[in-house]
Formats: C-alpha cells, sequence, structure tokens
C-alpha cells in the first residue's frame, strides 16, 4: 500500500490534559489557568492514517523485547508471533 492510497483520519478527541475544560483548576483556589496543551479549546486534533496492517522495515532480520530477550524472526513477528 502506498502513501497515496494511505485513508487519513481526522477526529476530535477531548484534550487529556484538561478533561475537555479548556482551563485547569487550580487546587485550593477558585482561579484557573488557560489549558496549554489545547489553548482553551478543550480538544485536541488527530490526523493520523488509518491502520490497516504492519508496515514491513527492510533490512530486519530478527525482534526482541526491550530487554533484548526472546528474540524470533521478522518473519515469524510479521506472522503475529511476539518475543
Ligand atoms: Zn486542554
Amino acid at each position: 500500500m502506498s502513501l497515496a492510497d494511505q485513508q487519513i483520519i481526522h477526529v476530535k478527541v477531548e484534550c487529556k490534559h484538561c478533561f475537555g475544560c479548556g482551563i485547569r483548576k487550580l487546587s485550593k483556589s477558585t482561579a484557573a489557568i488557560l489549558c496549554i496543551q489545547c489553548q482553551g479549546t478543550g480538544y485536541q486534533e488527530i490526523n493520523q492514517p488509518v491502520f490497516t496492517e504492519l508496515k514491513v522495515i527492510p533490512g530486519v532480520e530478527t525482534v526482541s523485547n526491550i530487554w533484548g530477550d526472546g528474540k524470533i524472526s521478522y518473519f515469524d513477528f510479521l506472522a503475529g508471533k511476539r518475543p
């Protein structure tokens, strides 16, 4: 699948820093501050390709976990096995 074939999804999701309020309340106060992540909109926009299948990285032969254990072949990884 080429990049031109990829479907891009555009969605607005609730800002996870202010939970959609656009502001953050200061503790033990009646005051609030503007959410620095969403600038008061209450949402964040996601524009990402829809996932359809794993992409293949040429030249990879083995895959292990983050500690370097459980090494398996890249072929097995692509077939669904995990280290
Ligand atoms: Zn926010």
